[in-house]
Order: structure tokens, then C-alpha cells, then sequence
């Protein structure tokens, strides 16, 4: 097949991200379910939690399943929860996001071309796949599982690694680095000048996102380390204005990280040259 609109390929292959990230929701359903608890992501199949019935594929169609069944069990009628479906379209629209962003460049500082763009592109899918499966994990239980965010750094390396050797241009990989150890640093030290504060799976993740981050280019670095702690902020005086927490109560963190890397990673370049402008540098 030969694809001559770059137009045409650009909609086929944002369109084809996106049903595979509907695919990945669905796991990701699974994993912020599972591994929380030390269970295994790939047996037994998916049951009702209610009555035990196994979910047959057909019933596991990520969204449209949930639709059809009108967010009910077919075996006992018990209600599925609304986070399903929600959780697989956020997945699926994050996916075609990060595969447009790739393409088009868009807001970022380094257009990825050829084989070694395919290899960035597949490491920052990973990564939100694990944004979701981390964030809504905090969420749920204020932790940062190791088993999710430690094998994101070897995935990352790799990746980024090879995209080096290929193009032989090593300059992201550099940046990937020094934003590695430059916020996985940062937060060590917050953790260290403020136990219970920031908790040492934050510092793990910093390193992560400093990474992909890093390798973004330099302004969304700054942007995406700096974001966590505008949307951390507002989010607990929101909630201590609204006198739902305490200064002692545990607000997570992570998902605010995660989500500040993101804006860092797709509107980072623009909002610091922005920054630049509005100072005059
Ligand atoms: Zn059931």
C-alpha cells in the first residue's frame, strides 16, 4: 500500500494509535487493579468481581462493551464502574496525542524522523501508558509501585540508547541524562528535607520523567518539573481552602508529576520560549 497524502497517513496512523491505546486501557484496567496487590497482570482472565463470571472477549471490547452492557455484568447484573470505559478512551486519545505529537513535531523541541523517530515514539507510548497506570494507582493507594517505575528506566534507556546510534546524534541522549539525574536529584532532596512530605517512590518517578523530559530538550525540562508543583500547589490549597485536608493528610503527588511532565513534554518548548519572550531574554 502506498500512502502519497502525507495528510492521509498522518489521520491513518493517529486513528490506529488510538485503537491500540483503547487495547492498552483495557490492560491498564488490569494492571492499576492487580499489581497493587501483588497479583499477576496476565492470569487468570478478567472476572466479575461480584459473581466470578469470566469476562468473555466479546464482553471485554474496551468502551463499546461497557455500552452495550449498559455498565452492567451480563451474568449478574452487577453495576461495572463508569472508570472502565473512561480509563481505556483516556488511554486510547492519549496514544493518537502522542503519535501526532511525534509526527507533526508539533510544540516540540526535536522532530524525530526515520527509524530512530519510531523508536522515540514507541518509548514515550510506554510512557503513557505507564502515566496512566501510575497516576491512577496513587490515587487509589498513595504509592508508586517499583515494579511499574523502575523497568520505565531501562525501557527509556533503551530506546533513547538506540535512537543515538542510529542517527549518531547524541545530543538528546546527553539532555535525556542530565534530566535524569538532575530531578531524580531534586527530589531526593525534598524527600530528604521533608519525610512525609515527598515519599522516595516521587523520587524514582522524577527520574523517569526527568529522562523523557531531558530528552524533550531543555525548556521542557524546566516547564515540566515546574508544572508539578503549579498543579500540586493550587490542588492542595483548593482542597485545604475547602477544608477537605489537613496540612498532615496525604495528597498524591504523582499524578500531579505526572501530569506536569506531560505539558512539559508536549507544550514545553513553546511555553518557555514564551517565558523568554515575556522576560525579554
Ligand atoms: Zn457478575
Amino acid at each position: 500500500m502506498t500512502i502519497a497524502e502525507p495528510g492521509l497517513w498522518l489521520s491513518f496512523t493517529t486513528a490506529c494509535a488510538g485503537v491500540f491505546g483503547l487495547l492498552i486501557g483495557s490492560f491498564l484496567n488490569v494492571v492499576v487493579y492487580r499489581v497493587p496487590n501483588g497479583l499477576s497482570v496476565v492470569s487468570p482472565p478478567s472476572a466479575c468481581p461480584s459473581c466470578g463470571h469470566t469476562i468473555k472477549a466479546y464482553d471485554n471490547v474496551p468502551v463499546l462493551s461497557w455500552l452495550v452492557l449498559r455498565g452492567k455484568c451480563r451474568n449478574c447484573a452487577t453495576p461495572i464502574s463508569k472508570r472502565y470505559p473512561l480509563v481505556e478512551a483516556a488511554t486510547g486519545i492519549a496514544f493518537a496525542g502522542v503519535v501526532l505529537w511525534a509526527w507533526t513535531g508539533a510544540a516540540s523541541a526535536r522532530p524525530v524522523d526515520g527509524a530512530p523517530g519510531i523508536l522515540v515514539l514507541v518509548g514515550f507510548l510506554y510512557l503513557a501508558a505507564v502515566s496512566v497506570a501510575l497516576g491512577l494507582i496513587d490515587l487509589d493507594t498513595l504509592r508508586l509501585p517499583d515494579a511499574i517505575v523502575l523497568p520505565g528506566y531501562l525501557v527509556g534507556a533503551a530506546l533513547f540508547a538506540a535512537a543515538s546510534i542510529i542517527s549518531g546524534d547524541y545530543s538528546a541522549l546527553l539532555s535525556a541524562g542530565v534530566g535524569m539525574a538532575s530531578l531524580w536529584t531534586a527530589y531526593l532532596l525534598m524527600a530528604l528535607a521533608y519525610p512525609g512530605g515527598m515519599g522516595f517512590g516521587d523520587v524514582k518517578l522524577a527520574g523517569l520523567l526527568g529522562m523523557f523530559l531531558g530528552w524533550t530538550g531543555w525548556g521542557p525540562l524546566v516547564v515540566g518539573a515546574f508544572a508539578a508543583f503549579l498543579l500540586g500547589g493550587v490542588y492542595s490549597l483548593i482542597l485545604l481552602a475547602a477544608g477537605k485536608a489537613g496540612r498532615k493528610s496525604g495528597i498524591p503527588f504523582g499524578p500531579w508529576m505526572l501530569a506536569g511532565a506531560w505539558i512539559g513534554i508536549l507544550a514545553g518548548t513553546l511555553l518557555w520560549r514564551g517565558y523568554l519572550a515575556l522576560v525579554g531574554l
